[in-house]
């Protein structure tokens, strides 16, 4: 087990400071590429067989970690979509909805236990393509994937349970749109419910992460699920809108940005669809004086760094008490420059690559801007591989309120740091925000916690932790979140109409 080395450095006013050396090493703990097998090219995956698309065309996939390219999938067009829709409409109707719910549940199962099987494999491509972490796709994005089928598979016969003299009905077929940064958990948190409670599915995977729902095909395949109830096409936004706007979908789950969230709801106002949308967040930390530091300064760090910032939830915005600023922010600069950014198939990196050229260049924008409002930045002094697409953890301190570091979402490995002096101004200041997906409280007392809980204007709020997530919970925002929540018994809810008996 390495050992990170320590060097003491003099400051200039004689005391004694410990810094961890950024010379430090681990050995190099690669994950092998060869436990995955990724095709050359891949087709739409449509009533259970794969069909080439009618568009013709296909783009490219990159590893953005070496800007290699790993493949080429399908760019689906509005005919691709209704082949798709097509199909999965005469799954429901044939097949599916009548399907005794506990044989629907034995599929589910399947799913799940197949995922938990090729966990290393998913694993692996989820890196490769998505740019994370292997320790973070192996050890949080595939079995928690795997955990939501299971999870739902055991509600699909027990509606009349969760629901209490309540007749529950499925909708029909789910159009899904996902986004990049967990595609496959993304994929899981979708299509877990929407097929346990006997609807069928045309899902989207994100542009730039297509593999693993890909993979999922593959493993929808081998569980043998009847051909059409799940559904699985890539493509970009046009592929999207075709899916929101074909009269034959009868509900929207959509995750992504608030803009594309903002275009589907017009696009199905005054029609009959049913809609959730997980849109962006920009959630605040909140450590109070009487907080264990240590802990949550490493709390923070998890909340923003980890996954690159590439989490909707993410802790973005820390308000820390006056009184212990000084502190938190020392410390907070000393870890940053532990953190271990570069090779996200290296089982040791902390941070990898940033999942497009495109969101790297947002990221960098955003830094810009935050300098330019006079905010002070400090970024780890880590070296980054010359190729790929990389980012220093960065922090900024003396930031205003009304700053766009601290009110617009940046979805990258970047944190603004603001202070406060009393409950009132933190409650005040953490709710002043457009966005309202998750927040953090670090406190040593539990009726803090639950007068912050009760005022904070956030679909999840985690106490003295930060981005712990179960498949028995609910999540989902307010305001620009979005609305709408997918996980636990309330992620069933969208998924059927019910009826009293
Ligand atoms: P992000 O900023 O996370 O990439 P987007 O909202 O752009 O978020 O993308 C999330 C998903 O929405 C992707 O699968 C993308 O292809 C899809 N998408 C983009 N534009 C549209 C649209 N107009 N209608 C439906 N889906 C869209």
């Amino acid at each position: 087990m390495p050992v990170a080395k320590k060097k003491n450095t003099v400051k200039k006013n004689n005391t004694l400071k410990l810094k961890f050396d950024t010379s430090w090493s681990y050995d190099p703990a690669p994950e092998s590429k060869s436990a995955a097998t990724i095709n050359k090219q891949y087709d739409l995956f449509i009533n259970g067989e794969w069909q080439k698309p009618v568009s013709k065309k296909y783009f490219n996939t990159i590893n953005p970690a070496t800007e290699e390219k790993l493949s080429e999938v399908a760019d689906a067009n509005a005919a691709d979509v209704d082949k798709a829709v097509k199909a999965a409409k005469n799954a429901y109707e044939k097949v599916w909805k009548k399907m005794p719910a506990k044989e629907r549940a034995k599929y589910v199962f399947r799913i799940a236990r197949i995922i938990q099987e090729r966990a290393r494999e998913l694993a692996i491509i989820e890196t490769l393509d998505g740019g994370k972490p292997i320790k973070e796709s192996r050890d949080f994005d595939i079995p928690t994937a795997a955990n939501h089928f299971f999870y739902y598979a055991g509600w699909a016969d027990k509606l009349e349970y969760a629901f209490p003299n309540r007749k529950t009905e499925p909708l029909g077929v789910a159009g899904q749109i996902i986004p990049w940064n967990f595609p496959l958990l993304m994929a899981a948190w979708k299509i877990a419910p929407a097929i346990a409670t006997g609807n069928t599915v045309v899902l989207k995977s994100a542009e730039t992460t297509p593999l693993t729902s890909l993979k999922l095909a593959e493993i929808i395949q081998e569980a043998d699920l009847p051909p059409g109830v799940v559904n699985i096409i890539t493509g970009a936004g046009s592929t999207g809108a075709a899916i929101v706007n074909h009269p034959d979908v009868n509900k929207i789950a959509f995750t992504g940005s608030t803009d594309v969230g903002k275009i589907i709801q017009r696009a199905i106002a005054g029609t009959d669809k049913k809609a959730t949308l997980e849109l962006g967040g920009k959630a605040a930390n909140i450590i109070f004086e009487d907080a264990p530091i240590d802990q949550a300064v490493e709390g923070v760090i998890n909340g923003i760094f980890f996954n690159q910032g590439h989490v909707c939830c993410a802790g973005s915005r820390l308000y820390v008490q006056e009184s212990v600023a000084k502190e938190v922010i020392r410390k907070l600069k000393d870890r940053l420059e532990s953190l271990i950014v570069g090779d996200p198939m290296d089982k040791n990196t902390d941070i990898g690559a940033i999942n497009s050229k495109s969101q790297l260049d947002i990221i960098h924008k955003y830094i810009g801007i935050g300098k330019k409002e006079g905010a002070e930045m400090y970024e780890s002094s880590c070296r980054l591989p010359g190729k790929g697409f990389f980012c220093r953890p960065t922090l900024f301190t003396n930031v205003a309120q009304s700053n766009r570091i601290a009110q617009e979402e940046i979805f990258g490995p970047v944190l603004a740091i603001l202070t406060f002096r009393t409950e009132d101004e933190v409650i005040e200041k953490a709710n002043n925000s457009p966005y309202g997906l998750s927040a953090g409280v670090w406190t040593d007392k539990g009726s803090k916690i639950f007068n912050m809980t009760k005022r904070m204007r956030a679909g999840v709020v985690w106490a003295n932790t930060f981005n712990k997530f179960d498949p028995t919970s609910p999540f989902g925002g307010y305001k620009e979140s979005g609305f709408g929540r997918e996980g636990g018994l309330h992620g069933l809810l969208p998924y059927l109409n019910l009826q009293n008996i």
